[in-house]
């Protein structure tokens, strides 16, 4: 029976498809089910009334985001999430375990817990297989996960294992501290992507008496090949009368196929992060927003969907939404894709109870992954006209200079990397300056992570990726990994890849693309090269927002549009938050502007600021560095007594972003400790 007295409703023929329900304390949960994501105790811009009203059963929580905030004290007081957020359905906790994996820069492991440094308050916060329970137990989910530990599917075996068995024993422990408590706990089969290892992992979990078993470790950098042998592997060694939950997979066609393998419950963030980049997944397959095609289209996104967007919206005025970057556009197509998620899955539901799974899986396979079904074909149309509306996305457009493509933003006239071929500037201000080669070779075993920050079309995250595999020298990657010691994580942020794309359809002009690293960006948000030397990930959206994410850098590749463009990253207040994140560790910003305003900004927000190497239009560029890495041996030219000098005549004193009485701003500007030295000897 177990707490959830799960039951089994059909099993379809010639699939592991099956339909089936269990009862939480809350409610009773018709699967298959796909559980909406609500990381900070909420779905992101989705209110709980449309959560109901699209029949969301369970909401996916984090524990470890919501012991940092708003902290185990608040749930108590609320009488658990269910008071606080006013959800009357049930609530899955995730144990703190993906953060081990996804926040590596800023975690220790060892046999007892996880320590994980705060991106709240810079505390130290412990993560032991019991204390995950006793915070899942303060939130009062219905279902609890046991804290386990995550590795890239590209791990090597011996560190699969290591993980695994590491897992195994925390399962132990979770269930022992779980004790007659009524909320279910479900284990977590790992394994990386090893069939050996899954299958005694699989053994070793179901061992256990848990309420539930899920696979985990999933979405991390593998094939959907691999996922599914993965998948298939495992379900067929899970007891057939407990639920069984695939962890953080995936888009809908990846449901379908898991679906057809035997799981019964499903989370991922898709749904809403998709729709903050404008696509929408329907029943005619996936559709981008932000085509042009798409412009003055009337009827619905969806006609066959009956939630509220498309009952009230025509494509047009979704279109324009999402053009004008007006947020109620993410919310409505957010709003849309929970619902087609939730209406996909209830109707998987009914043909496997109707006996026509079958016929409606082998139908939706082609369907669910088609794009832009409605796009119509461009008739009419001139050749030159053609080529001219080929080089625009967006608000982007290309522009040719001696057979080299440049990204020009059309809203503000802005080219980036204006000065000189980009390649060339990306390689000398960025990786050349950031001694990116020598600190991978460094032997220090721990990854090194490099923010780049306003990823345009990836040309300064590719000129990274270009530099180590050609430092590992031919056959870069498994075969010969050369001289580098040390793992890159590559974390790219944008908010909007239409210039990305815009240059992927011009591999001619973009040289620097011609490689399967992009085009897996987009898709997957994700490349990892064969040796698992790289790892590149996208966080698409703000970058004050994704930044607490992603790992504590070590090096940061500062290249967004300018202030005058792109005001809100460049000032004193964004350079404060990011100083908060860099204290305690040694951190070197890289950036192409030389402005006094934005130098003053980074000094008044507690960087130590450095002369850069000038670039094309140039003289001089900027380095920021956190205390620790301005600590002497600097290797970098300090700005001094000079500088300041210059800066006590400039008429832009004032720190960007400062307000114009803010004097407390400009004293720590001139009082900064960087130029106490040059103070005594100017006198
Ligand atoms: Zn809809």
């Amino acid at each position: 029976m177990g707490r959830l007295d799960f039951t089994i409703d059909a099993e379809a023929e010639g699939s592991r498809a099956r339909a089936a329900r269990f009862r939480t304390r809350h409610n009773e949960v018709l699967t298959p089910t796909f559980m909406p994501v609500g990381t900070h105790a909420a779905v992101r811009s989705q209110r709980r009334e449309d959560l109901l009203e699209s029949g969301a059963q369970v909401l996916l929580a984090n524990t470890y985001h919501l012991l940092l905030r708003p902290g185990v004290e608040i749930f108590e007081k609320f009488g658990g999430i269910h008071g606080f957020m006013n959800w009357p359905r049930s609530v899955l906790t995730d144990s703190g375990g993906f953060q081990i994996y996804s926040l590596p820069g800023s975690r220790t492991l060892c046999e007892e817990y996880a320590e994980f440094t705060s991106y709240v308050d810079n505390t130290r916060i412990r993560l032991s297989p019991e204390r995950s329970i006793a915070t899942q137990k303060a939130i009062g989910s219905d279902i609890m996960m046991v804290l386990d530990q995550c590795v890239p599917s590209t791990a090597p075996h011996s560190v699969a294992r290591g993980a695994m068995e590491l897992t195994h024993r925390w399962a132990r422990r979770s269930l022992a501290a779980r004790g007659d408590s009524a909320q279910a706990l479900f284990g977590i089969v790992q394994g990386a992507s090893y069939a050996d290892l899954r299958t005694e992992s699989a053994h070793a979990i179901t061992d256990m008496p848990f309420d539930g078993y899920a696979i985990g470790g999933l979405a991390v950098g593998e094939s959907s090949s691999q996922r599914e042998d993965c998948t298939a592997t495992v379900t067929e060694l899970l007891p057939r009368e407990r639920p069984r939950y695939l962890m953080g997979v995936g888009t809908t066609r990846d449901l379908l196929e898991a679906v057809h393998r035997g799981v019964d419950m499903f989370d991922c963030i898709l749904p809403t992060s998709l729709a903050r980049q404008g696509v929408a997944f329907t029943s005619l397959g996936r559709r981008d927003l932000r085509r042009a095609a798409y412009r003055g289209r009337e009827g619905p996104l969806d006609p066959a969907c009956g939630c509220y967007t498309c009952k009230t919206y025509s494509i047009a005025y979704l279109f324009h939404l999402q053009r004008v970057h007006e947020s109620v556009g993410w919310q409505l197509l957010g709003l849309h894709n929970t619902h087609f998620y939730l209406q996909l899955m209830r109707s998987i539901r009914a043909h496997i109870l109707a006996g026509t799974w079958l016929t409606f899986y082998h139908a939706q396979r082609g369907v669910l992954d088609a794009r832009d079904s409605y796009g119509e074909p461009a008739t009419h149309v001139t050749r030159a006209a053609l080529r001219k509306l080929r080089l625009k996305r967006g608000r982007y457009e290309v522009i040719v200079r001696e057979k080299i493509g440049y990204i020009r933003d059309t809203t503000s006239g802005e080219v980036m990397h204006a000065g000189s071929d980009p390649s060339e500037e990306a390689r000398a201000l960025y990786v050349d300056q950031s001694r990116l080669i020598e600190r991978v070779q460094d032997g220090t075993g721990e990854p090194l992570v490099v923010w780049d920050v306003g990823m345009g079309a990836a040309t300064n995250a590719m000129a990274a990726i270009l530099a180590v595999e050609a430092a590992a020298g031919p056959g870069a990657g498994a075969a010969a990994p050369g001289p580098i010691t040390r793992s890159l994580t590559l974390v790219s942020f944008e908010q909007d890849l239409d210039a990305l794309e815009l240059a992927l359809d011009h591999l001619r002009l973009f040289k620097h693309l011609r490689h399967a690293a992009p085009r897996s960006l987009l898709t997957q948000q994700r490349w990892t090269n064969g040796g698992s030397m790289i790892d590149w990930r996208l966080l698409p959206g703000d970058f004050a927002v994704q930044k607490f994410e992603a790992p504590a850098p070590d090096i940061i590749f500062f290249d967004p549009f300018s202030y005058k463009a792109d005001g809100a990253l460049w000032t004193l207040a964004a350079f404060r938050e990011l100083a908060r994140l860099c204290a305690h560790r040694p951190v070197e910003l890289f950036t192409y502007s030389g402005s006094t305003a934005i130098r003053s900004a980074m000094l008044a927000a507690g960087f130590y600021v450095a002369k850069g190497r000038g670039t094309g239009l140039k003289a001089e560029t900027t380095i920021a560095l956190s205390a620790a890495a301005a600590a002497p041996p600097c290797r970098h030219e300090l700005l001094g007594a000079e500088w300041l000098a210059k800066w006590r005549r400039s008429d832009a004193r004032a720190p960007f972003g400062s307000a114009a009485d803010d004097t407390a701003a400009r004293e720590a500007v001139s009082a900064h400790p960087q130029f106490r030295a040059g103070e005594e000897t100017v006198g």
